[in-house]
């Protein structure tokens, strides 16, 4: 069983991913939906809002708990931020640029290279984070330029960009075959 992290933005686009390739899956919005999860999805929207909801939900403090202790936990956007920021998850030594690459005009789309996937994957950013000064111990699955856009360690997985707003479903696979099952 997957978990969304369901208070603030692109949410049912990630269950409708998990739905289509058949990954049992729930809404977290509160701590007792923590329970018994496989994994995590920390979906993207706004780091600052998502981290306020967390704290007034009693979630923040759990969630840190279960993911620092290894729940297989993939944040995207938003995500990668809440997962790189040491004030809150704590998970990738990195530096974290929030709208690192401008505004929601400035929002683009990119084919990506992964080296686990045998076609680019069309990358959707959307006010998106990049992440620099990577440590040695996070692995840079993909970039633009020097800036890091897909990154994992141990069992985190992070992209800057949208992988829900595609059709492309082989991150959310990728995910749960490598860092779930
Ligand atoms: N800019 C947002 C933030 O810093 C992330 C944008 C997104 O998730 N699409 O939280």
């Amino acid at each position: 069983m997957i978990g969304v992290l369901s208070l603030q933005g692109a949410i049912s686009e990630h269950a409708a991913v998990l739905n289509k390739i058949g990954v049992s899956n729930k809404a977290v919005l509160n701590q007792d939906d923590l329970k018994g999860l496989d994994g995590l999805i920390i979906p993207g929207g706004e780091s600052t809002a998502i981290k306020k909801l967390m704290a007034y939900n009693h979630l923040f403090p759990a969630i840190k708990k279960l993911i620092q202790e290894g729940l297989p936990t993939f944040g995207t956007c938003a995500g990668m931020v809440l997962l790189s920021q040491p004030e809150s998850f704590d998970m990738l030594k990195a530096t974290v640029v929030r709208n690192g690459f401008g505004r929601q005009q400035q929002s683009f789309e990119e084919d990506l290279h992964f080296d686990a996937l045998a076609d680019p994957f069309h990358a959707v950013f959307i006010r998106a984070p990049y992440l620099t000064d990577v440590a040695a111990d996070v692995n840079v699955l993909a970039s633009i330029d020097d800036k890091a856009v897909a990154v994992s360690k141990g069992n985190v997985l992070a992209t800057a960009f949208h992988p829900e707003l595609t059709d492309d479903v082989r991150l959310h696979e990728y995910f749960v075959d490598h860092f779930v099952n």
